[in-house]
């Protein structure tokens, strides 16, 4: 559970635009529940040569770690004048972005810019918190909001980020100036304030409120109350791991990186009699997809040949989820990025050992968050469509790419 105790204002003071928007990023990004690996992004509007200035963290920069120069000045004028549009692509969005940043030497700013331009305060923090996002993964989740915290804190329903979403936020805080925070269905979490510790103890709260179980009459719980029994010893799990990691790395496209989690949590959770379903239904806020896919591969072990047989059903049917929804996307690698073992424990693909590792990480949040959401109501995640909508989005690729800085066409020194 995270605690509202780490703001430390000797720290603080002093600090002003970007640099205080730094800090309180890298406050919320060392929380884990609150921000996994290049998840979130915060802002902060500044004043400067007369000219409004918002700073939005840069595309896939971690907020472990940022740093003022990881976040890209834009001029709020400029975005602002675009909320009179009734639509705009995501190209538009993001040809009129690159137009509107303040500095030539600025990283890509977020896919999330405009949602920061307009909501009114100076700083604004958006996480993908594991309790936020995994609450709204229930049934009735606007009347679980509103119970939750009251009338001050907004509903969005579920729509990609982009200009549609930003625009239905900022309608939604204009028509309650009140609001200190707002809940993005099956996406995360938004606060904001007047100073930074402000919008920052705002997203503490909302994490933590969100933390308790929020029961609504006719909940009932999907999962069994006791956990199976785990059966062997750490020692025969892992070589059991080690054989199948080698195995999976085999089936999957080169370079692969496996690792293997056996940690008690997982094997408890794999242990239940309706894990392997629960999984079935995708991530908790869906982001997660980009890393994880959409679904995981559950299989309840055998031999190599096995093993390649379920691999190969898996990618067939990635195939066919990515013909159902989006089938002009560029092709993907079709094969799993988590393979869960029950007994054994959790596999993590990726690229390289960096990938891998986040793509674990962020498994483990997910089976932690099921396993929550599950334990008192039905878990409701977004559906394949949706998913599909990120999994599969340029723009979201693009960021987990991890392209190089864009150059704008503005002039250096034009803020
Ligand atoms: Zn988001």
């Amino acid at each position: 559970m995270t605690d509202g105790h780490s703001w430390d204002e000797r720290a603080a003071s002093g600090l002003s635009g970007p640099e205080l928007c730094a800090y309180a990023s890298r406050l919320i990004g060392s929380d884990p529940r609150l921000v996994l690996w290049g998840g979130g992004n915060s802002s902060v509007k500044t004043v400067s040569h007369g000219e409004r200035v918002v700073w939005v963290k840069g595309s896939g920069a971690d907020m472990k770690t940022i740093g003022p120069e990881g976040f890209s000045p834009l001029k709020l004028d400029a975005l602002d004048a675009l909320r009179s549009r009734s639509s705009m692509s995501d190209d538009e969005m993001l040809a009129a972005q690159s137009a509107a940043l303040a500095s030539e030497r600025a990283p890509r700013p977020s896919i999330e810019t405009l949602l920061h331009a307009w909501t009114p305060a100076t700083h604004v923090y958006h996480t993908h918190a594991d309790d936020v996002a995994g609450f709204t993964c229930a049934p009735k989740s606007r009347a679980r909001t509103r119970k939750a915290f009251g009338a001050d804190v907004l509903w969005v329903p579920y729509v990609r980020p982009g200009f549609d979403l930003s625009k239905r936020v900022a309608e939604a805080i204009t028509r309650r100036p009140k609001a200190w925070g707002l809940v993005l269905d099956k996406h995360g979490a938004l606060t904001w304030g007047d100073t930074a510790r402000e919008a920052y103890e705002r997203m503490i709260t909302l994490s933590r409120e969100a933390g308790r179980d929020v029961r609504l009459p006719g909940d009932r719980p999907e999962l069994s109350e006791k956990p199976a029994r785990l059966v062997g010893s750490h020692a025969q799990r892992r070589t059991a791991a080690r054989r199948i990691a080698g195995w999976l790395q085999g089936d999957l496209a080169k370079p692969s990186v496996v690792r293997w989690c056996g940690a008690p949590e997982v094997l408890r959770f794999l242990a239940r009699p309706e894990a392997a379903a629960l999984t079935q239904r995708g991530p908790f806020t869906m982001e997660h997809a980009l890393h994880t896919k959409a679904r995981p591969l559950v299989w309840r072990g055998g031999s190599k040949e096995d093993l390649s047989k379920a691999v190969a059903a898996f990618k067939r049917r990635h195939q066919a989820y990515r013909a159902a929804y989006a089938p002009k996307a560029p092709a993907v690698d079709p094969s799993p990025r988590v393979l869960l073992v029950p007994g054994i424990g959790l596999f993590a693909a990726g690229r390289d050992s960096k990938a891998a590792l986040v793509t674990e990480e962020i498994y483990r949040h997910t089976i932690e968050v099921i396993a929550r959401v599950s334990s008192f109501t039905r878990y409701s995640p977004l559906g394949l469509k949706a998913l599909a909508g990120v999994e599969f989005w340029e723009l979201e690729m693009r960021k987990i790419k991890g392209l190089a800085p864009i150059r704008s066409s503005v002039p250096a020194g034009a803020r």
